[in-house]
C-alpha cells in the first residue's frame, strides 16, 4: 500500500511531529545526537528505579536473572557509566550523527506511511538489522584485535545493567550506528518508520542489558526472541548469543545458549 494510503489519524499526527523535529534537527545537527543520548538515558531511568528498589523489595529482586546476577549495581556504577557514555558521545557520536545529518538530504514525505507498511517495515528492520550485528558481533569476538580494540570495553560488565547498554567503544558505538542507519536504508523505510525503529532500538538494547527477567518483558510473549537472559548470557560466556534479540541466527549457527552459567565467584 503507498503511504498515501495512509488511513491513520494517529499515525498522520505523529509524522507531522516528528517531520517538525526532522526539519529542526536539519537546521541544528547536534540535536539528533543530544536527543538520542537523551532517549537512552530516560529508557534507563525505570531501570535505575528497580535498581533502587531491588534492594529493599523481595518481589523486585526475584526478576533478577538468577544465576551470576548479585545485586543490583549501586549507584556510583551507573554514574561512571553515565560519564563513560556521555563523553562518547559528546566527543565521537555527536560529531559522527552531525556529519550525517549534513550528508544526508532526507527525502521528507507529506504522508505519513500505511499502519500496516509501518508494521512490516518495523519488523523487517528489526531482522535485517539482528542479522547485521550477528555478523558483525561474531567477528567482533573472533578476530582478536577487533575484540581488544573495539568490543572489550563493553564487555567489562559481566553483569551488564540497563545504562551499559551503550557503554562501548567509540569505534563500536559508531558502527552500531552505521548498523542501524542501513538496516532502515536497504530496505527504503518510510521516515516514520524509521524514527521508530531507532527508537525501539533504543529500548530494546536498554532491556537486553537491564538485568531483570521481567513478566512483561517482550520475549515472554514472542519466544523467537531472547531478551534479557540471552544477552547476560552472553556477557556471562561471551561464546554464545551474538544476536541482539532474535534467536534463530545463533540456533542456526549452533552458538544459542539458553542459561547464564553460575561462576565460583557469584
Ligand atoms: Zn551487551
Ligand atoms: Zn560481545
Amino acid at each position: 500500500m503507498e503511504p498515501g494510503h495512509a488511513h491513520a489519524p494517529v499515525l498522520q499526527g505523529l509524522w507531522e511531529s516528528v517531520r517538525g523535529g526532522q526539519e529542526e534537527m536539519l537546521r541544528a545537527p547536534h540535536l539528533a545526537a543530544s536527543c538520542a543520548f537523551l532517549t537512552h538515558v530516560l529508557l534507563c531511568a525505570p531501570f535505575l528505579a528497580l535498581d533502587a528498589l531491588g534492594g529493599v523489595c523481595a518481589r523486585v529482586h526475584s526478576w533478577r536473572i538468577a544465576a551470576g546476577s548479585g545485586p543490583p549495581p549501586p549507584p556510583r556504577r551507573w554514574w561512571e557509566c553515565f560519564c563513560r557514555v556521555l563523553f562518547r558521545y559528546v566527543t565521537a557520536v555527536l560529531p559522527a550523527m552531525a556529519l550525517l545529518q549534513l550528508l544526508r538530504s532526507p527525502q521528507v514525505p507529506e504522508l505519513a506511511p500505511s499502519c500496516w507498511r509501518l508494521c512490516v517495515e518495523l519488523v523487517a528492520c528489526f531482522l535485517v538489522f539482528d542479522t547485521f550485528f550477528f555478523i558483525w558481533h561474531y567477528f567482533l569476538h573472533r578476530v582478536p584485535w577487533l575484540y581488544r580494540n573495539v568490543h572489550q570495553a563493553h564487555h567489562q560488565h559481566r553483569v551488564p545493567f540497563a545504562l551499559a547498554a551503550q557503554d562501548a567503544s567509540s569505534a563500536e558505538l559508531l558502527s552500531l550506528l552505521l548498523l542501524a542507519l542501513s538496516s532502515a536504508w536497504v530496505l527504503g523505510c518510510h521516515p516514520l518508520s524509521e524514527s521508530l525503529f531507532h527508537l525501539l532500538n533504543c529500548w530494546l538494547a536498554v532491556e537486553d542489558h537491564c538485568g531483570y527477567n521481567l513478566p512483561w518483558a517482550l520475549h515472554r510473549l514472542l519466544p523467537c526472541m531472547g531478551g534479557a537472559p540471552h544477552h547476560q548470557a552472553h556477557h556471562n560466556q561471551q561464546s554464545a548469543n551474538f544476536a541482539p534479540y532474535f534467536t534463530h541466527w545463533d540456533h542456526l549457527f549452533g552458538t544459542y545458549r539458553a542459561k547464564v552459567q553460575r561462576s565460583p565467584s557469584d
